[in-house]
């Protein structure tokens, strides 16, 4: 069994590193990896390459900037190329990234099976470009892997066959679990002069968040706030960035005393400072889920969450606006030691790519692929 694992931009990484790693374990698999390029940046593509343990990729497709479309054509046809020379028995596509629906679609209409991992989530805001294409890939994929019973709600009321989905956890819990202990051993904290406790962690970097000028202005006061409390670190991507530095706010969140921008961070480094942090505030997805696991408190910017497992039963509330006095009051309760308690969610222990991998060549053995479209399209030659 053949199967083009597709990477493309940060969150990915630590979602197909256990699974390639559960496949090679199998003689009966032969796994490969396709990196797009989506996220070029060696802060966040490379340097997971390496903590993860991933092989170098065996196809890399440099599609690099531009809008989500051109992204997306140049995405389709340099996978294009990649699926006439291998020929695979199933692409794997992770999460909601551009990429992820890209191939998903290359992959269907060359009559090639699609395994979607972290399907059946939904936020309900079909202004998130991630909630498009969370919702054709899983309209394009043969079998679904979900991480949550929510997941498993949305795709039953989407009509999704129940032969298709299968409930198996969370991989990337699977690369926390893994990868925590060595994360401690690099004392990331201790590094920075931190205690354990002694600081908020923060990450901003939605669309809707951080590319207008009202939201980024409400981010600096909030980084302000919380800094009169506890050292805030905030690891910054490189949009919010580029974003600070057009509107002219670059200067004045490096001049807040108490608070330290970092360049993104590998994810052994971010692994540590979230596991020790007293508050991570975020708008990342997958930030959330780590969070709940390591049961820190999350406060999450956003109008909707696609994971509400976190909320349900994690430790993470959602902030619906990002008015600074609400986080303000939200910040003061942690820390005045009114703390959310959370437990982990079911089956996010660890082993779900090993799953993931026992079902898929299942569905092999029996030959039941349950294709959604027909073996017509020619391959290319
Ligand atoms: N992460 C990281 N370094 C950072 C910030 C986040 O390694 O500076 C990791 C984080 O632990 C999680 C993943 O990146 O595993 C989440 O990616 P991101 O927030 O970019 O995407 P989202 O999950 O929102 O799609």
């Amino acid at each position: 069994m053949n199967i083009l694992n597709i990477v493309g931009a940060r969150p990915n990484f630590m979602k197909v590193a256990p699974l390639h790693r559960a496949f090679l374990t199998n003689p009966a698999i032969t796994s490969k990896i396709v990196h797009t390029g989506q996220h070029y940046d060696a802060r966040m593509s490379d340097l997971f390459f390496n903590q993860l343990d991933l092989p170098q990729p065996d196809y890399y497709l440099g599609v690099g900037g531009g809008t989500h479309t051109e992204q997306m054509a140049d995405i389709m046809l340099k996978f294009e190329t990649v699926m006439t020379r291998e020929r695979p028995d199933w692409v794997l596509v992770v999460g909601d990234v551009t990429s992820t629906l890209a191939c998903a679609l290359v992959a269907v209409r060359m009559g090639v099976r699609v395994a979607h991992v972290e399907a059946g989530l939904r936020s309900g805001d079909r202004r998130m470009p991630e909630e498009i294409n969370r919702i054709l890939t899983d309209n394009l994929a043969d079998r679904l892997f979900v991480t949550e019973q929510a997941g498993l709600d949305n795709l039953r009321r989407e009509g999704v066959a129940d032969e298709k989905i299968h409930f198996v956890g969370n991989v990337m819990i699977d690369s926390l679990v893994q990868y925590r202990r060595k994360a401690n051993d690099l004392n990331t904290v201790g590094a920075l002069d931190l205690m354990p406790g002694q600081y908020v962690l923060m990450t901003m970097h939605r669309p809707a968040n951080v590319d207008h000028e009202a939201g980024l202005r409400s981010i600096v006061q909030i980084v302000e706030n919380t800094s009169l409390h506890r050292t805030v670190l905030f690891p910054v991507h490189p949009r919010t960035r580029a974003n600070l530095i057009r509107f002219g706010l670059m200067d004045r969140l490096t001049n807040i005393p108490n608070v330290r921008l970092l360049e993104p961070q590998g994810y052994l480094e971010f692994l540590n400072l979230m596991e020790h942090a007293v508050i991570v505030i975020t708008d990342s997805g997958g930030v959330q889920e780590e969070s709940t696991y390591l049961k820190v408190p999350c406060l999450t910017f956003r109008d909707s969450t696609e994971r509400p497992v976190t909320v349900d039963l994690g430790t993470n509330q959602l902030l619906t606006d990002l008015n600074p006095e609400t986080v303000h009051h939200h910040v003061a309760e942690i820390l005045a030691g009114r703390v959310k308690a959370g437990v982990i969610p079911p089956l996010w222990d660890g082993q779900t790519a090993g799953r993931i991998a026992e079902i898929l060549l299942n569905a092999e053995r029996a030959g039941v692929g349950s294709m959604t479209g027909e073996r017509t399209a020619p391959m290319l030659s």
